[in-house]
């Protein structure tokens, strides 16, 4: 019998492994859901593959194949896709190479029970999930283009081995071996109810083994598989959309917003994506390119085509078109004109469902606001073509009271004689509010924009105005005050400070530029401020960057 070498599971996965299973319990079917999701991926790759070395094509009839089998308690799932080789499987199965690992450990360890499936969808350790119904999971897998075929095993304690094997094309087998508790899952009806559930839209065919009254058995087709963007609006129910949304964002919530439109003239295609209704909790630490999927004539391409501006990267979902060739390359993509006006054409329909959404008071604005705000914002620095759109729709905390703000409806209370926008930058609103640069405007009825996201720091020079204000920082408008009434008149006598500048002036030396006295201040005896240079919160950026 062939050696199997026995390996140990990296730290974190040993970790993931135990928090996957013990905290998912009451949602095990989602086992299904990833491995399928997987098996449709591998194919989808190998398709991809094919493209430019056609000794990869695909057999006519891939597939992915569900086969229970309740006498011996095991559960299969095979594939035709691109396959494992030997040093894949310990990458992919035995390692977590992926950053962000450990912060989602933490995370998992501190989320209630009823959020941690939402966060394991999101962070794809979906294979994992088979620990939960199975106390032992072999993968054979032989890699499209080689011999070999490898198996790798384990009961999800600690370690694995990896063994020699046979398989007679490509692929990837998955067996399982059930738990006492998890039989229901070797139940036909019940797997072909998850099927329907969770991948019915999945564009290959899904089979399911079922056992024949006379004790043959044969695969039955167990999905649809028409892609769901192909079928008219009017047949497809909320749920569908529902669903398809929680596939493709790897999101458990509702979609803020559904857009499936068919475009036709120069350019032809049919998008369906999505607003989401949440966002994932390592948003912010993700790559800034978008993922929307390309497909081509319905089959799945990449999801690099950068389909929107990065400042859109959170918008999910599936954009499908007639007009590229099947066997589109890398080169051919970043040069198509195609894809150019598709992008200027996606771009714009979801521009404008934000704006009409933003200008509507009922549509929950306000949270997806709080959710992609600090996103969005970046086009305000780097998307030149919709600076001022998106500025119309933005939202703002501000002195006025505790809801957001537009820069319109600030606007609207600008005192006479005030011709700009008032901003202060910070990390945190509470010492913003709290701020001694706030006394001398507040104590004016001077209205000021409170911004904390690390993205405040730019966008207001580079924006320079908004119907025809210009934005200031309080910190460099201390001369504006002058211009404006005190609410409280302040009676009493000015202190006698000629004293007291030069003593401070020489104290402070080379480290201060100037000691003055100023209007600004109510509350507070001084404040730190600077004047023509750049703002004091992109002096401390740069300053942490090391310039
Ligand atoms: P994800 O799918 O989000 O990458 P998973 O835990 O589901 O995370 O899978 C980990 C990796 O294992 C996949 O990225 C893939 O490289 C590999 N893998 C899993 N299942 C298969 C399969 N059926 N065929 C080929 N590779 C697979
Ligand atoms: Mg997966």
């Amino acid at each position: 019998a062939p050696q199997a070498e026995q390996h140990e599971f990296s730290a974190e996965v040993g970790r993931l492994l135990d928090l996957v299973v013990h905290a998912l319990y009451s949602d095990r079917e989602i086992f299904l859901r990833e491995l399928v999701a997987n098996a449709a991926d591998a194919t989808d790759k190998r398709r991809f593959e094919a493209l430019t070395d056609t000794a990869l094509a695909l057999p006519g009839n891939a597939s992915i194949r569900i086969n229970p089998d309740k006498t011996s308690k095991l559960l299969t799932i095979s594939d035709d896709g691109t396959g494992m080789t030997r040093e894949e499987l310990t990458q992919n199965l035995g390692t977590i190479a992926r950053s962000g690992t450990r912060a989602f450990g933490q995370k998992l360890d501190s989320a209630k029970p009823e959020d941690r499936p939402s966060l394991i969808g999101q962070f794809g350790v979906g294979f994992y999930a088979a620990f939960m119904v199975a106390d032992r999971v072999d993968v054979t897998s032989r890699k499209a283009g080689s011999d070999d075929a490898w198996m790798w095993s384990s009961d999800g304690k600690g370690s694995y081995t990896l063994s020699p094997a046979s398989r007679s094309t490509p692929g990837t087998d998955i067996v399982m071996h059930m738990k006492d508790d998890a039989e229901e899952f070797l139940d036909t009806w019940r797997l072909r109810s998850i099927v329907r559930k969770w991948a019915d839209h999945i564009s290959w065919p899904i089979t399911l083994r079922e056992t024949n009254e006379d004790g043959t058995s044969e695969d039955k087709s167990a999905n649809e598989g028409t892609a769901l963007w192909r079928k008219p609006k009017s047949e497809i129910t909320p749920e569908q959309y529902a669903e398809f949304y929680r596939h493709v964002a790897h999101a458990f919530e509702e979609p803020y917003a559904t857009l499936h439109w068919h475009a036709e003239g120069t350019t032809e295609f049919t998008a369906l994506l999505f607003l989401p209704g949440a966002r994932p909790f390592d948003f912010m630490e993700q790559s800034r390119e978008s993922k929307i999927h390309l497909h081509v004539r319905r089959m799945f391409i990449t999801d690099e085509a950068e389909l929107v501006p990065n400042w859109m990267r959170f918008v999910q979902g599936v954009v499908d078109t007639e007009d590229l060739p099947l066997n589109v390359s890398r080169e051919m993509l970043q040069a198509t004109p195609v894809l150019s006006r598709i992008r200027k054409a996606v771009t714009k329909r979801v521009l404008n469902e934000i704006k009409t959404r933003a200008k509507d008071a009922e549509s929950g604005f306000d949270a997806f606001w709080e959710n992609f705000g600090p996103v969005i914002k970046e086009g305000l620095w780097e998307d030149g073509e919709h600076r001022q759109e998106i500025a119309g729709f933005a939202r703002f905390h501000s002195t006025h009271d505790a809801a957001l703000t537009t820069l319109d409806d600030y606007i609207s209370r600008m005192k006479d004689g005030q011709d700009v926008i008032y901003y202060l930058t910070g990390d945190n609103m509470d010492a913003l509010k709290a701020s001694a640069q706030l006394e001398g405007f507040t104590a004016r009825g001077l209205e000021v924009l409170l911004l904390t996201d690390p993205v405040d720091g730019f966008w207001p020079e580079r924006l320079n105005s908004y119907q025809d204000k210009t934005f200031r920082s309080v910190s460099q408008s201390h001369g504006d005050l002058e211009k404006f009434e005190a609410a409280s008149a302040d009676t009493a006598e000015p202190a006698d400070l000629d004293a007291l500048i030069p003593a401070l002036k020489d104290a402070l030396g080379d480290q201060v530029k100037d000691v003055r006295s100023t209007v600004r201040l109510t509350g507070s005896a001084v404040v730190i401020t600077s004047e023509g240079g750049p703002d004091m919160a992109m002096q401390r950026l740069l300053r942490r960057s090391g310039q």
